[in-house]
Formats: structure tokens, sequence, C-alpha cells
């Protein structure tokens, strides 16, 4: 007899010796742990399940998972699946001899919500169960299931989290990070005032049965737990929400029944997006790891696909529009958004008038993650401009890392601490040998400056060169060096001490030195400049124009000063620093940006030389510079480019982005130069062609324009024609098909 008939006819023995039951049919279902079988006798049909015994503890949970099945079918007859009990009335028949567990429920027939068509309407009557079942739940006391720990419980998101390291890549791990640090954040705190009770805890779409378009039954309380009552919902979402395109219009529909029903408070509300994120954590966690116990299986399943992309798609939504979705579904009032002139006009009474605010119609921002910023409207923008949240705005890790470090020990360079010697050293390590001393600040313009005296005291000259159009930072001396600042609005003129050279545009022969320059050789302290002059609208200097003004500044013993406030750390792709593509080495260089990712820090790094001769009998201090919460943000920061590639995926999608580009060019003329490497880009509006006028009305307007498409975009240059694109590194292509196609819908 073949094993599968064997099998069989055991369960037909078992079937008869406990339940009395003569089976005419029996076929095996689906199930993970646990062996089910359908089972047809004169009496109707059944599922039979056969589960191994295990722990007391175990044991005790499914037996309570008949009780709960009892109380159920009893208020709500043909929506569960009733148990059946055996000849001698239990529920749960421990076979001791098979070492086995067995139990009978009545057999509902029907289709899985998994596998039915999606209407709002059965959505709705499934919420409508939900909240039926819930309310029948409520007040069941089951002590096994209240002593449960488990790994599936929302409550418990840490149990799982303990696997995330399995999760690959390293861009879908950073958004388990991200909800489990939301979840710590948003939830935890929650946890003790949320309503608990007894509930099913594993609400998707394969344990609901369909009939005639409503939801009839839901079956398989093996995960039922006492639990925050709003996980119940929660996890009914992540399930049915997975391939929507519009998983908030879908998740309307089942809130609304069951609110109706059994109604969420506004704290239970506003968690439920942090929720739904955990679930599907969770779940991604748990099939990793799974899956690392299957060496070389590197796919993911397609359940895994549909959660990680509702997971992406829910970042992408973020809290803000979740929240007053699920308000308004849920009936609870929208939160009061005051009006923005009244915002503005506030803000001016405290605030400089000339400090800008960007766009005709400003923003209000209340949160952001990775490449999405979130307003207090439920907008969320594709930031397109933000070099400063340079791993992604909130990345988790570097958050973390600024956390512990603070709740560790924050102090400044007058002590030794770890933070500073391991940052330093991985700091370093990114640059060429002759580059090895680092002096920490707080920001771009303190480190111009400082880097500013750096070179006059090595030089003991006052003079400096620096690049047309160039911008160095907001302090006196910064001013100074900044042309972009000293020849424009509200500018005092060329400063005594600078020189200017001009910068090269494209199709023009390279500037010559003027004579004031040419006469001042033997007086120049340094070459200040860019890479990649930012303010000029993203001109990459040329090699060979770099070159020259390197050897003329060295040749009569100045230095070389390179800012790296916007070109450092990857962005230009297939360099780390802005200087490399042009093969010289310069002897200061600063940082600002994008090295802690929006929080406050700034470095000088210059060659051993320098840093002695600053060295020259007056102290060096920052109260704040170098600190370890800084260091340690700033160590994350170097851990994510790494382990995310970020560098790689600037120098691919940026390629990617000027081929866009460069398709859109052919059929519209108001694309001139498109500039830059990785993800630092400058694309010209212009009249008529490239080399013609430049047209920053238009770019004003399609700056505008794209907001109001919840892209965000900043113009730069001279003329305010240059589209500035310097996103956050995690930037995708998928985002850049986004922006082009949204730009072509403007033409
Ligand atoms: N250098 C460059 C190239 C910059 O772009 C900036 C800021 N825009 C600075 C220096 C000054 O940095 P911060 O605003 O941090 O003072």
């Amino acid at each position: 007899m073949s094993k599968h008939l064997k099998q069989m006819e055991n369960i037909r023995d078992i079937l008869y010796r406990f339940y009395d039951l003569e089976s005419q049919h029996i076929k095996a279902m689906v199930g993970e742990v646990n062996l089910n079988y359908r089972v047809r006798c004169e009496s109707g049909s059944y599922v039979f399940k056969s589960s191994p015994h295990s722990s007391p503890a175990e044991t005790a949970l499914s037996q309570e998972e008949c009780r709960i099945l009892e109380n159920l079918s009893k208020k709500m007859p043909g929506n569960f699946q009733e148990p059946v009990p055996a000849s001698d009335g239990r529920l749960q028949v421990e076979d001791k001899e098979a070492g086995r567990i067995y139990r009978l429920f009545r057999y509902i027939p029907g289709k899985l919500l998994a596998e039915s068509e999606h209407t709002s309407q059965l959505l709705s009557s499934f919420g409508e169960v939900l909240a039926l079942m819930d309310l029948a739940l409520i007040p069941l006391e089951m002590q096994a299931s209240r002593a449960r720990r488990y790994h599936w419980d929302n409550t418990h998101f840490d149990l799982a989290y303990q696997y995330a390291h399995f999760v690959r890549p390293a861009s879908l791990r950073k958004l388990i990070d991200y909800f489990h640090m939301k979840f710590h954040e948003e939830v935890v705190p929650s946890l003790p005032r949320l309503r608990h009770s007894l509930i099913h805890g594993d609400a998707n779409d394969y344990n609901v049965l369909v009939e005639k378009e409503r939801v009839k039954a839901i079956l398989d309380f093996g995960d039922a737990v006492y639990s925050p009552l709003i996980n119940e919902v929660a996890i009914a979402l992540a399930y049915i929400l997975c391939g929507k395109d519009d998983p908030l219009a879908w998740a309307a529909p089942l809130l609304k029944s069951y609110t109706e029903i059994l109604p969420l408070n506004e704290e239970e509300i506003e968690l439920l997006y942090y929720l739904v994120g955990t679930r599907i954590s969770i779940s991604l966690c748990h099939s990793a790891r799974g899956r690392s116990e299957q060496p070389g299986n590197d796919y993911l399943g397609i359940s895994e696909k549909a959660f990680v992309k509702l997971l992406q798609k829910w970042m992408e939504i973020g809290p803000v529009a979740a929240s007053r979705a699920f308000r308004h579904a849920a009936g609870l009032p929208l939160p009061p958004i005051l009006p923005l002139e009244e915002d503005r006009e506030k803000r001016s009474s405290y605030l400089g008038e000339n400090l800008s605010l960007s766009y005709k119609t400003p923003i209000r921002m209340r949160a952001a993650a990775f490449q999405f910023m979130y307003d207090d409207r439920g907008n969320s923008f594709l930031d397109m401009r933000n070099n400063i949240p340079h791993v992604g705005h909130n990345h988790p890790r570097v958050v973390r890392a600024g956390q512990k470090a603070m709740a560790r020990l924050n102090t400044n360079t007058r002590y030794l601490y770890d933070e500073i010697r391991d940052y330093s050293e991985t700091l370093l390590a990114k640059f060429p040998k002759k580059l090895n001393k680092v002096f920490y600040v707080n920001s771009g313009s303190a480190a111009s400056d400082l880097a500013l005296r750096l070179a006059r005291t090595h030089t003991g000259r006052e003079k400096m060169l620096v690049m047309e159009h160039g911008y160095h930072g907001n302090t006196a001396a910064a001013i100074e060096v900044s042309h972009y600042k000293f020849a424009g609005k509200g500018g005092k003129g060329l400063p005594a001490s600078t020189l200017v050279a001009g910068i090269p545009s494209s199709g023009n022969p390279l500037p010559d030195l003027d004579a004031e320059t040419r006469k001042a050789s033997g007086e120049i302290a340094a070459f200040i400049t860019e890479p990649i002059v930012s303010a000029a609208g993203g001109i990459v200097i040329e090699k060979e124009y770099m070159h020259k003004l390197y050897a003329f500044t060295r040749e009569q013993g100045g230095v070389c000063i390179s800012d790296e406030v916007q070109t450092g750390f990857g962005r230009p792709g297939k360099y780390f620093w802005g200087f490399e593509y042009t093969g010289l080495i310069p002897d200061i260089v600063i940082l600002s940006k994008p090295i802690a990712n929006g929080h406050p820090m700034a470095a000088v790094v210059c060659t051993n030389e320098i840093a002695e001769a600053f060295n020259n009998g007056m102290e060096f201090f920052s109260s704040f510079g170098g600190n370890p919460v800084s260091c340690a943000i700033g160590q994350a920061v170097l851990e994510v480019i790494a382990e995310e590639e970020l560098d790689r995926n600037a120098a691919d999608t940026g390629a990617y982005l000027i081929k866009l580009f460069e398709d859109f060019r052919k059929g519209c003329p108001y694309i001139g130069e498109i500039r830059g490497m990785g993800l630092s880009l400058g694309v010209e509006i212009v009249k008529n062609g490239p080399g013609s006028a430049p047209a920053p009305e238009l770019a004003d307007r399609w700056v505008n324009a794209l907001r109001e498409k919840n892209i965000l975009l900043g113009t730069d240059g001279p003329h305010d024609n240059v589209l500035k694109i310097k996103p956050p590194l995690c930037f995708t292509k998928a985002d850049a098909d986004r922006f082009i196609r949204e730009l072509r819908n403007l033409v």
C-alpha cells in the first residue's frame, strides 16, 4: 500500500475510533505545521486537524482555539468552523501513543478572500464580520492566549526583528529598520493605554472565506493572542492592501464598516499606519529567516514580493496621509490645519524677512522618510533637491546612532573618547594619504572659515583666489570668498583680499587669469572652489582649467582648497569626493551637509604640514565640533553609504536620469545643457534649444508646477534658470521615471 493510502487509512481509523465517524472521502489540505484533511461523511463535511503533541503551552493553546470557536459559533452561527467533540465529549483528543493531537471542525464551503476579486462591497463586508467577531471575542477570557508571547504578535515586533539581519537587499532592510524605529517611537509609548483584547491575530485573506460578494467565515484561530484590538485591523489591512495601487482608498471600506460596529478611538487610528508597517515588517523578517535556512535560495516568494512593494508604497504614502484617510473612514474628525498665510505672517514676526520660503505656495512639513517628505495636509513629496539628508531623511541607522550616543556621552575634544577616534580613522581612510588631519566644527560656513584660517596661517598671506559664482558660507570671512554673495544683491563688491577666477562656460574657450590675479602672484594664500560649482548652476569645472588654477596657486606657494560641502560622500557616483575627477589632490578639504545627514556637523581635512603650521600657540577649540554624538552619526552615515552602495546608486541612477533628460530634450526646445555627474545634476532651462537665452520664468513655473505634483526641486545659477537636482542618494530609477513623466506633462 502506498504511503499516502496508508495515511488516509490511518485517519479513517482515527475518525472512527475517536469520533465514531464513517468517512467516505478524505483529502489532504495545505497546512504549515499541522496536517489538515477535509473529510466527507454522511453527516456532512469536516476539517480534521492532526498536530504534533508539543509543549503543554501549545496544547493549552490549541484547546483554547477550540473553545474560542465553540463560543464564536454559538454567537455567530455559520461564520466560524464549529468544533465537533469526540465521542467522549472532548474538543481535543490527545493521542499519546501517536504523539499527536486531533481536532475536528465543521467544514465551511466558500472561496478564499485571497482568490476572490476585491470590491469595496466585499471589503466592507469583511470589516463587518471582523468587527462582529471582535465584539464576540472581547468578553472571552483565555488563559493560555493571555500568557502567549508570540513572534507574530505586532506587540512583540522585537521577537521578529532579531531576524532582520537576514533581510536583503539593504534597501529593503532599511525600510524594516525604519518601521521598527517608528514602532518604538510611536507605538510602544501608547501600548499601556491601548485597549487590549483577545484577537484572531491573523485575519489574512487566506483565512477568510467569501460567498456571493460577502465574507462568510473567518478561519484558523491558531494565532489568537491578547493584543491591542487595533492590531486585528492592522493585520487584516496589511494583507488586503497588497497589490493595490491606492491602498488608502482600499482601506476605507473595511475601516468604515468595522468602526460602524466597533468604533476605534483616535489613538488607535493614529497608530494604524505604523502597525500595518509593523505587520509587513514582521512577516518579511520571518520569511527572510526562513529563506536563510535554505542556502542558495535568494528568491522572494510571491507574497513576500507583494509585501515589499506595499512596504515601499506605505513609506511613500507616509503617516499623515494615512492618518487623514483612516480618520475619515472611521468617522473621526480631521485635525485642524493652520492656514498657510496665518503661519507665514507669524513667522515674519520672529524671523528676518531675508530667510526665504520655497514655492509660491509654501509647504508646512510634518515628517519625512528617505526620499519622501510629508506635509500637514497629507501630501507626500518626492525630495529631489535636498542633499543634506544624504542617505535618506530620518535614516533609522543614523537616527539610532545619534539617539544612542546622546544617551551615553556628549562631551568635547578636551577628553579622549572612542567615537572621535573611530570616526576620524574611518573618514581619513576615504582620502588620499597626504590628507591625514581633521578638524571638526558645526557648519559648512564654520568649516570654510577655518579652512581660510588654516591657509592663511600656513602661508602667512591674506589673498584668496576664488571661483566666479562660488559660495562657501555665511560667516564674514566666507562671504568674502563667495563671489555669489559679495557680487550679488546686497553684496559689498569685491573685497580687497579677494581675486576672482572666471568660470568656464560650455562651448567657450577656457577663461584666462585676469591681470589683477596674475599681478598678485606670490601673495595668494589659497585658491578655493567647489569641483562642481553649485551656485553657478552646477557647472563642473573642466579638468584642464582646474589643473591650471592649482598649478598657478601652488607655483607661488599657495594652497588649494576643495569645498566638498555639496559634492562629497559619493554624490558624484563614480567618485567619493568631487575633486577626484580632476586627478588633483587638494591641500585642504571642506566637508559638511551630507556628513551627518542633517545633524549639524562639519569638518576640515588637511595635510599634516598645514595642521602643524596652524599649531602656532593659539588653541583651536570648537564647543560642539567632533563631539561623540556627531562622530557616531557621521560613522553611521559612512556605514550606510557602504552598505546600501549609495555611491553606486548615484552613478547608475544619475546616468539613467541624464539619459531620460537627453531623450526629453529631443522633443523639447526648453532643455539646454544637462550638467553634472552622479546625483549632482543641473539642467538648464532655455528659450529655444541649447545655447539659447536662459528662461528663468519657465524654470520657476516648472518648479512650482512640480511642487503641485508633489515633486520638490529648486533652481540655481546666476540666471536662476538651472534645475538643481540633488536628491538623497536613495533616489531610485522609478523616482526618476516619475519625475520625467510629470515634467513631460508640463510641456
Ligand atoms: N559651501 C558650500 C559649497 C555650500 O553649498 C554651503 C551651504 N549652502 C556652505 C559652504 C555653507 O554651509 P552651511 O550652510 O552649513 O554653513
